[in-house]
């Protein structure tokens, strides 16, 4: 029997779930070309997790010294341990310069140079000449609050230019007709329990990355992965989710960040003995090694007892040496987090800081126009009609295993816009929305009822960190063949335990026992997606440190995961890595042979 919800229909020529900064540059491209364009969004557009993104966003302005193109692209190859598509970093790094003045035409507030020009600092991972010159000045700044300052701009465009806001509606599942086309979305809006149902040409994902499936995070609890929790019912596929970066610098015990961007103005790390240790590991970059490789020294030190505090399992960030003018304008709110998160004060003490998990490589599949894929082996790049994703939620895939710092903000704006360019070609404002396959309608709100009156004996929130535990545990920096298949089997009961659900709240109103409930039932397949590609996975490759495979294997390996969650069950294929580039080297493309493989030093 169905379950009996009224709702109201909204008819739209594109809905974009998520209003982060991949959302709202979305929106922002499809309103601007007159697509009648909704925003669907569970949290008020500017408390998006893009507002708490700190050090910045690349691009090769060159504005603080000589850069190309060609060397953001062969930076983030390199940084993507040769796993990213080759044309969806051309297309990042040729694209980001113009992204970025566009946002300055916009509004955003960015730091200056002397000169007026964009202030731009160095951060991990980027370099000159093909990786042989020195770092170089590429993320583009507003002071440490470069998300916050890009949100707000984007927020306002979006409303000038006549998106219409759906703020604090729920988007539960996605309405797929018969033959696989995306046709819109259920939503529920929170505040007074009404339920919607949104008719759309195009549904673009842009609901974030999935961090809080670990129980430490540097993102938002709002971060639970439901643009893939809805892909994954649908019946879709996800990619490379066992690659899960974890950045160098979260405070110890709070897991609140502290930009990169702060040892990109000089900071650096030290062990026990006081030692400069990435001098050791990374002789080049030293501490503006990329992330993996960062996360991976420091556990080192730990591991090999050179940890400091009393059970010496954290390291210390340095800023200390640096002006007390600089920090108090460079980087006045990772200044005020180590005050409240640490109880440090920067101009005199260290700050404690342990590798937290802090970004998903791995996301929905997609072309870098944003259409999402359902690969197979006839043909690995079949694009899902009416449906696409962007920013943290996808997978284009351009930061391959292991993302560059600064590389994601430049991807929500980059691709936001290049999915409202490809919208303006294929959606058609004059033709009559899709009839809704009611079917679907009827299945999403069948799964919600079943979740509001779940009887069972666990109680979400217990279920929620039995799953965050192991994470932690079983898929961490260090994996290997043991604590994975440890990780696979214990990850397997818990999923099974989701018919276990106890939901107390029944009413539809500001419900956060059934929200966090609904949460839950995305956060569960990311999960199961993750410690399954990671124990499959026999090398190591950017973020994926596989001990007992310690080497990269291109002859293997240089394939993206695709996972398929139903239940408890995963079964994962492979998709190959896209080595063609958008422009041939005779037509003015990159040279091939300075991206071809290689051993990743630094
Ligand atoms: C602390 C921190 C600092 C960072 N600093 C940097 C940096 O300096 N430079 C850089 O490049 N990257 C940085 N990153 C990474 C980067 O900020 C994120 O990857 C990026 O902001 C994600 O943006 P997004 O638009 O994809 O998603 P988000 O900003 O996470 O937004 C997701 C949106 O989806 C909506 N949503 C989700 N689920 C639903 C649902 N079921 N129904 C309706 N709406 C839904 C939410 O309401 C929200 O609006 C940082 C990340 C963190 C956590």
């Amino acid at each position: 029997m169905t379950a009996a919800y009224e709702y109201e229909t909204h008819e739209y020529d594109v809905v974009v779930v998520g209003a982060g900064g991949a959302g709202l540059r979305a929106t922002l491209g499809m309103a601007e070309q007159g697509l009648r364009t909704a925003c669907v969004t569970k949290v008020f557009p500017t408390r998006s997790h893009t507002v708490a993104a700190q050090g910045g966003i690349a691009a090769s302005l060159a504005n603080m010294g000589p850069d190309s193109w060609e060397w953001h692209m062969y930076d983030t190859v390199k940084g993507s341990d040769w796993l990213g598509d080759t044309d969806a970093m051309e297309y990042l790094a040729r694209e980001a310069p113009k992204a970025v003045y566009e946002l300055e035409h916009y509004g955003v507030p960015f730091s200056r140079t002397e000169e007026g020009k964009i202030y731009q600092r160095p951060f991990g991972g980027h370099t000159t000449e093909y990786g042989e010159g020195p770092p170089v000045q590429r993320t583009c700044a507003a002071a440490d609050r470069t998300g916050h300052a890009i949100l707000h701009t984007l927020y306002g465009q979006s409303v000038k230019n006549n998106a219409e806001f759906f703020i604090e509606y729920f988007a539960i599942d996605l309405i797929m007709s018969e033959d696989g086309q995306c046709q819109g979305v259920v939503c529920w809006k929170l505040d007074d329990g009404t339920m919607h149902v949104f008719n759309a040409k195009m549904v673009v994902l842009a609901t974030g990355g999935y961090g809080r499936a670990y129980f430490s995070a540097t993102s938002a609890h709002t971060c639970t992965g439901d643009g893939g929790g809805m892909v994954m019912r649908a019946g879709l596929p996800m990619q490379d989710l066992e690659f899960v970066q974890f950045h160098p610098t979260g405070i110890y015990g709070s897991g609140c960040l502290i930009t990169e961007g702060a040892r990109g103005e000089g900071g650096y790390l030290t062990n026990s003995e006081g030692e400069r240790f990435m001098e050791r590991y990374a002789p080049t970059y030293k501490d503006l090694a990329p992330r993996d490789y960062v996360s991976r020294s420091m556990t080192m030190e730990i591991r090999e007892g050179r940890g400091v505090g009393a059970e010496g399992d954290h390291i210390f960030l340095n800023l200390n040496h640096l002006p007390a003018d600089a920090l108090a304008e460079r980087l006045p709110g990772i200044s005020e987090s180590a005050k409240i998160f640490a109880g440090v004060d920067v101009t005199k003490e260290p700050i404690p800081v342990i590798p937290t998990v802090h970004y998903n490589m791995g996301g929905v599949p997609t072309n870098y126009w944003g259409e999402v894929l359902d690969p197979s082996e006839d043909d690995p790049n079949k694009v899902v009609p009416g449906l696409m994703a962007v920013g943290e939620a996808g997978c284009a895939s351009v930061h391959g295993a292991n993302r560059l710092g600064s590389n994601s903000l430049i991807d929500l704006v980059v691709f936001g816009r290049a999915s409202a360019i490809r919208a303006g070609q294929v959606v058609d404002p004059n033709t009559p929305n899709p009839k809704l396959n009611q079917a679907s309608v009827d299945k999403a709100f069948e799964r919600f009822d079943g979740l509001r009156y779940a009887k069972g004996a666990i109680p979400t929130a217990d279920l929620r960190l039995e799953m965050q535990k192991a994470m932690q545990a079983d898929a961490a920096v260090f994996r290997t063949a043991e604590t994975m298949k440890e990780g696979v089997e214990k990850m397997t009961v818990i999923a099974d335990k989701m018919d276990d659900l106890k939901v107390t709240d029944t009413s539809l109103v500001w419900n956060s026992d059934l929200m966090e409930t609904l949460e839950l039932t995305n956060l569960m397949p990311s999960a199961l997606g993750t410690i399954h590609g990671a124990e499959a996975r026999k090398e190591s490759r950017g973020a994926h440190a596989h001990e007992d495979f310690p080497e990269r294997d291109d002859k293997n390996w240089r394939v993206h995961t695709i996972s398929r969650v139903d239940g408890s069950k995963v079964d994962l294929s492979y998709r190959p890595v896209v080595l063609d580039p958008l422009t041939k080297e005779e037509d003015g493309g990159i040279e091939l042979k300075k991206i071809a493989p290689k051993k990743r030093t630094f």
